[in-house]
C-alpha cells in the first residue's frame, strides 16, 4: 500500500502544503556549473591547517562551543577591513551557518506577522522562502529590462508597502549585476522614513554581497555606506570566492545595535566548535584561498565578451547580462528546458533560472568552460 502524503496526516502549516524543499539538482556529472561554487579545492598548505584546527577543536568537544565567537568575529571584521578599506568592531559582525542562516535571523529579529519583505525580481528564489518560514508578508518590485533597480521605483514601494525589510542582492543571483553606490543608497535613505508599525522606526536594508569578492574594479561595495546607516546590513559568505561551501560559514557587518537583535534570536550556540575552528583557520588563510578570484574574474569577462559575439540560428544575437559575479545569464532561448538538458547529455549541469529564457553558467576552471562552450555550440546551433 502506498503511504498516505505526510501533509495529509500531520498538521503541517497550510501554506507549506504542497511545497517542495529548494535545491537545485545534485547530479553526478563531469562538469558541474549550476551551483556559482568556486571550482578550485582548497590548497594542501590551507587543507593542513584546517585539519590542524578541528584536531584542537575536538580535544574539546565535550564541552559547548563559545556562544558569542568574538575570535572568528573579529577575524572577520580584519578580513572585511582588508577587502573593503573599511574599519569594524568585531561586534559589528555576525556569523552563521551561511548567510542563509544569517538572512534567517534578519527576518527572524525584524520580519514575522503583520510586517512586510520586499525584493525586487529577478532576485535570489530563497528571499521568498524566508518570508513564509518567518510569517512575514512578501512583496517583490521589479527590475528594468537590463536587470538594473530604478531608485524611483524603490523608493515608491518602499512608501507604498511600508517594509521592515528590504532585501537587495548586489551583485544579484540570478542576474549577475551590482547596484551603483547611489542606488543603494537611495534604498537606505526611503527606508529611513518607513516608519515601521507606526513607531517612527526605518526599514532594515540588507544588501547581500555573496558575491562581492568578485565585483569589477570600480564598483563599490555597500560596506563603505556602514557608518552612515544603522539601518543598513551587508552580508557576506565564504561560500563562493573563499571556495568553502561545504563549511556552511556565513556572516553579516553591521551597527552594533543591529548585531545586538540577530544575537536575540539566533539558536543557543547555533556556530559549532567545528565550524568556527575551520572559518578561523581558512581565515588565516584567506589570500590563498582567494587567490583564484582573479582568474574566475578574468574567465568571467571572457565568457560574457565570447557568448556576447554568438548568434542563434535564426540571426538574433544571444543577450548577455552584465555580471560582477562569478556566473552569467544568457539568453534568450524559445526552448531552455531542451538546452539545459542537451548541455547535461554532454555532461555540463548548468540552472535553469532566472526570467524565461534564460539560462545561468557558473564560471568553471578554463577546461570547464571549454566544455561548455562546445556543448552549446552543438546544442543551440550557435
Ligand atoms: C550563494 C548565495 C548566498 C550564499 O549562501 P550561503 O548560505 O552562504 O552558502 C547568499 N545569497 C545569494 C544571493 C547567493 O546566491
Amino acid at each position: 500500500m502506498t503511504p498516505p502524503l505526510v501533509s495529509g496526516r500531520l498538521p503541517l502549516r497550510p501554506e507549506l502544503s504542497g511545497t517542495a524543499p529548494y535545491g537545485a539538482p545534485q547530479l553526478d556529472v563531469p562538469v558541474l556549473l549550476n551551483v556559482n561554487e568556486n571550482p578550485y579545492p582548497p590548497a594542501p598548505g590551507v587543507v593542513d591547517t584546517i585539519t590542524e584546527a578541528v584536531r584542537s577543536a575536538a580535544t574539546g568537544l565535550n564541552r559547548y562551543p563559545d556562544r558569542d565567537f568574538l575570535a572568528l568575529r573579529s577575524d572577520l571584521a580584519a578580513y572585511l577591513g582588508t577587502e573593503s578599506g573599511v574599519s569594524l568592531a568585531p561586534e559589528q559582525v555576525w556569523a552563521a551557518n551561511g548567510s542563509n542562516e544569517v538572512m534567517l535571523h534578519l527576518l527572524q529579529a525584524f520580519g514575522g506577522p503583520g510586517r512586510t519583505a520586499v525584493s525586487f525580481a529577478p532576485t535570489y528564489s530563497m528571499y521568498p522562502e524566508y518570508a513564509r518560514d518567518t510569517h512575514t508578508r512578501w512583496v517583490v518590485g521589479r527590475r528594468a529590462d537590463d536587470f538594473t533597480l530604478d531608485p524611483d521605483h524603490a523608493r515608491a514601494v518602499i512608501a507604498r508597502e511600508r517594509p521592515s525589510v528590504v532585501l537587495l542582492a548586489s551583485p544579484n543571483n540570478p542576474t549577475g549585476t551590482a547596484l551603483p553606490a547611489a542606488t543603494v543608497e537611495a534604498v537606505c535613505e526611503a527606508a529611513l522614513g518607513a516608519d515601521v508599525d507606526g513607531t517612527g522606526a526605518p526599514a532594515v536594508v540588507v544588501v547581500d554581497e555573496a558575491y562581492g569578492e568578485f565585483r569589477r574594479a570600480g564598483t563599490p561595495s555597500a560596506l563603505e555606506l556602514l557608518d552612515r546607516y544603522p539601518n543598513l546590513a551587508v552580508s557576506r559568505t565564504m561560500s563562493k570566492a573563499f571556495a568553502l561551501a561545504g563549511a556552511r560559514v556565513g556572516y553579516l557587518a553591521a551597527s552594533r545595535e543591529l548585531v545586538d537583535a540577530l544575537r536575540v534570536v539566533r539558536l543557543p550556540y547555533h556556530l559549532s566548535a567545528v565550524t568556527q575552528a575551520v572559518a578561523r583557520a581558512a581565515l588565516a588563510h584567506s589570500t590563498e584561498l582567494l587567490a583564484q578570484v582573479d582568474t574566475l574574474r578574468a574567465e568571467r569577462d571572457a565568457t560574457v565578451a565570447w557568448l556576447r559575439g554568438r548568434h542563434l540560428p535564426d540571426g538574433r544575437p544571444l543577450e548577455v547580462a552584465a555580471s560582477d559575479a562569478n556566473f552569467v545569464l544568457f539568453g534568450r532561448f524559445d526552448e531552455r528546458h531542451a538546452l539545459w538538458q542537451g548541455l547535461l547529455d554532454r555532461g555540463v549541469l548548468i540552472r535553469e533560472t532566472g526570467p524565461d529564457g534564460w539560462l545561468r553558467v557558473s564560471i568553471g576552471t578554463g577546461k570547464e568552460m571549454t566544455a561548455f562552450k562546445d556543448a552549446l555550440v552543438e546544442v543551440a546551433g550557435l
